[in-house]
């Protein structure tokens, strides 16, 4: 197939409520719609969001990618979906998000031009249902009960808390998430803020509480695998790494070590599908299982990430509950969920309508200078890369 054009546009959406983390507050997200047209006029659609504070690659940075070095890459170019990819990666190595977001464009309209839906042709199946979480994020208790209380109500039965750094006061937010739902499943996620002692004492501390745990992420930065690998030995609830794997590379590295149970996938960090099922194949053969997540994405990235799910026998978890915090449910189509289940609805490609230019545009003043943007916390230290 040859790719005929890659067209561009930027959106801003509100968000219902302010999602919080250790890492930071937003507000609105600010993100970028790549499109891909094949010769025989397939068009499909990808997207990426500015998240700096964890990928390091704002609205910006991700325009300029996909408009310079992803269009030169792929505007002509002729081969098949897995050569085509392989050149998006190569023009794009460091610019992950831009490179997911024409990825999954270019996936999106090759199944298209085969009237087929994504899972299928990467040999999964739209059948069936998977499970998803809802994020509490970080608010005082009562706050953090409310919410868990609302999604209990909504038929979800996990929620992921985001932690900070006081353990005295994550303790009485879980207390208080498990009073207002006391039948759900818990997953935590630390972001990376403690070092491996710390870990140990505190996941220590709440299984001997009998909190009901599923899993810790990322309790540990990112370049300290040998400390993700401590605290995995040392704790009985199963370990997953986040911000320690953008590749396969990654993948291979923390499985020879022994630091993680289980793997979270995110499009943003592998820079798209084929990548990311280059993970699942290598947890696949080391027996490790994985996660689909995302960032604060908008519904074009999350649907792609359920694509993505349906497609591997190693990807048993997802995240995905990003689409419920967006005021704007554009574009329709894609997935439907029910009572906490998520299932695809099938149809070419993503199976989503195709998104307006002007649905909610962006201004084009940059990101930093918005008063509505709340920028990362200064004292946070910058996003972990590792080198591909
Ligand atoms: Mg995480």
């Amino acid at each position: 197939m040859t790719v005929r054009a890659v067209r561009v546009h930027r959106h801003r959406a509100a968000l219902l409520r302010p999602f919080v983390t250790a890492a930071r507050r937003t507000e609105a997200v600010d993100y970028v719609v790549a499109e891909v047209e094949l010769d025989g006029g397939a068009v499909g659609q990808g997207s990426a969001a500015d998240a700096v504070a964890v990928t390091g690659q704002s609205a910006a940075s991700i325009t300029a990618a996909l408009d310079g070095p992803g269009r030169r890459a792929l505007t002509g170019a002729s081969g098949t979906i897995a050569e085509l990819s392989a050149r998006i990666s190569a023009a794009l190595p460091q610019a992950t998000s831009a490179a997911a977001a024409l990825e999954v464009a270019l996936h999106d309209a090759w199944a298209r031009g085969h009237d087929a839906p994504l899972a299928a042709l990467l040999g999964g199946s739209i059948a069936g249902a998977m499970e998803n979480d809802m994020t509490i994020s970080l608010e005082d208790p009562p706050a953090m009960a409310a919410r868990a209380r609302q999604a209990r109500a909504a038929g979800t039965r996990i929620l992921k808390v985001k932690l900070g750094r006081d353990i005295d006061e994550d303790r009485r937010r879980l207390h208080a998430v498990l009073e207002a739902a006391p039948d759900v499943r818990l997953r935590l996620d630390a972001n990376q803020g403690w070092s491996p002692a710390e870990a140990i004492r505190i996941i220590g501390g709440l299984e001997a509480e009998d909190l009901p745990l599923d899993l810790v992420e990322q309790p540990v930065p990112a370049a300290d695998v040998a400390g993700l690998a401590q605290v995995r030995a040392a704790v009985g609830v199963p370990i997953m790494a986040d911000e320690a794997v953008w590749s396969r590379e990654d993948a291979l590295r923390l499985i020879d070590a022994g630091a993680a149970d289980l793997l979270n996938i995110k499009l943003a960090k592998s820079g798209g599908i084929r990548p990311a099922l280059a993970i699942a194949d290598a947890a696949a053969e080391a027996g490790l299982t994985c996660m689909v997540g995302a960032m604060m994405e908008p519904r074009i990235s999350i649907t792609a990430a359920a694509h993505l799910a349906f497609s591997h026998r190693a990807i048993t978890l997802i995240d995905l509950d990003p689409p419920a915090w967006f005021a704007s449910p554009a574009p329709a189509g894609g997935y439907t969920e029910d009572g906490g289940m998520l299932r695809l609805l099938g149809g070419p490609g993503l199976g989503l309508d195709r998104l307006d230019a002007q649905v909610d545009p962006a201004t084009h003043a940059p990101a930093r200078h918005d008063p509505a943007r709340h920028d990362p916390v200064p004292s946070d230290p910058p996003p972990e890369h590792p080198a591909p």
